[in-house]
């Protein structure tokens, strides 16, 4: 392992706080992390590098020698002539804050141990409003890996056992000397696995696990929506060597709907209403997910006005009150008219002209007054 500064390492500087060390590993963790690099040796090495200036750094001790005697105060003697083996006991924790987005929170350990537990699984699921909103079971194929049947997931031939391995003691990790440091390594005999199988399962090849796709039938809660993720404990991938499985996550997205918008519990919608009816009021249907509703439009109503209808939204799948139905009455502009209804038209209006067009046109007086203002501003 380099003897690179451990400041440069994490890219701090010598009077960084703790938690600015902290951030500035996690960051890196997840970025040389061997899961996200594998078969990346020299991102291993990075990752080994990070943890262990971390591991200094973050202890008030051990980093008040550093900074005084450098990489020398951990020389074999330097400090109670222990040096630092792997896996100190806070690394899971941290571990657990990293990863806990992606991984949604299972994982834990370190170390090669936690290739063994099975992988979890992300399934995209396309749902319709009306299917999100009323909740529906749906059944998914999911290619994976399962437990193997003939050897009951241990992976050795029917008839025997997987043996404890003789390097490691069963421990999967020995503790190799290099130069200053004493460092846990994953066992090369076993490969981190503790045990040996001299006569593998013909049918998973000592692995303890075949690929298979399953069906599973995953019931989805009423009021689901978009980037909800649905989680099924233990229907991700089968360990390998009979560990436990990793969980499956279905994730939930909603398609636009032709007519509804959805924001939390309330449904949005737009409602065409004639100016006529607008302008003298009236009924107009109005649709929500449990069918059509009548609403009033009251004389004198103007474009874009809102109307409330409580209760119709979306009941959460997080429990508390259902929201409501919004619906944006729109004053549709008559189109395709024939000369009669024109000529009808003109006439309308030449009839709101004179002295009192204003009072007709409640809109009209303060936004040409306001433009006024707005050109006098500009030239004076
Ligand atoms: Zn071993
Ligand atoms: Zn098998």
């Amino acid at each position: 392992m380099s003897k690179r500064d451990f400041y440069e390492v994490l890219g701090v500087s010598r009077d960084a706080s703790e938690r600015d060390i902290k951030k500035a590993y996690k960051r890196l963790a997840m970025k040389y992390h061997p899961d996200k690099n594998p078969g990346d040796e020299s991102a291993t090495d990075k990752f080994k590098e990070v943890k262990l200036a971390y591991e200094i750094l973050t202890d008030d001790q051990k980093r008040a020698a550093y900074d005084q005697y450098g990489h020398a105060a951990f020389e074999q003697g330097g400090m109670g002539g222990g040096g630092f083996g792997g896996g100190s006991a806070d690394f899971s924790d941290i571990f657990g804050d990293v990863f806990g987005d992606i991984f949604g929170g299972g994982r834990r350990g370190g170390g090669a141990q936690r290739a063994q537990r099975g992988a979890d699984l992300r399934y995209n699921m396309e749902l319709s409003l009306e299917e999100a909103v009323r909740g529906i079971t749906r059944e998914i194929d999911v290619p994976t890996y399962v437990s193997c049947d003939p050897c009951g997931g241990s992976g050795a031939k029917a008839g025997s056992s997987p043996q404890t391995c003789g390097t490691c003691h069963g421990q999967g990790q020995v503790q190799m000397r290099q130069g200053f440091f004493a460092v846990q390594q994953t066992c090369p005999t076993c490969h981190g696995r503790g045990k040996i199988i001299k006569d593998p399962c013909d049918s998973c090849h000592g692995q303890g696990r075949v690929q298979k796709t399953k069906t599973l039938s995953v019931k989805i809660p009423a009021g689901v929506d978009t980037g909800d993720r649905i989680r099924l404990t233990g229907e991700g991938e089968a360990g390998e060597f009979g560990a436990p499985a990793g969980d499956l996550y279905v994730q939930v997205h909603v398609r636009d709907h032709h007519i509804f918008t959805r924001d939390a519990n309330n449904l949005y919608c737009e409602v065409p209403v004639s100016f006529t009816m607008a302008a003298l009021g009236g009924e107009v249907e109005v649709p929500t997910l449990d069918g059509r509703v009548s609403l009033k439009v009251p004389s004198e109503t103007q474009t874009g006005r809102m109307f409330r209808m409580r209760g119709k939204g979306v009941q959460s799948v997080r429990g508390g009150g259902v929201g409501d139905l919004i619906c944006k009455l729109v004053v549709e502009t008559p189109v395709n008219l024939s000369s009669k209804q024109k000529e009808l038209l003109k006439e309308f209006e030449e009839s709101l002209g004179g002295s009192a067009a204003k009072k007709h046109k409640p809109k009209s007086e303060g936004f040409f007054d306001g433009v006024k203002k707005f050109f006098d501003d500009l030239t004076s």
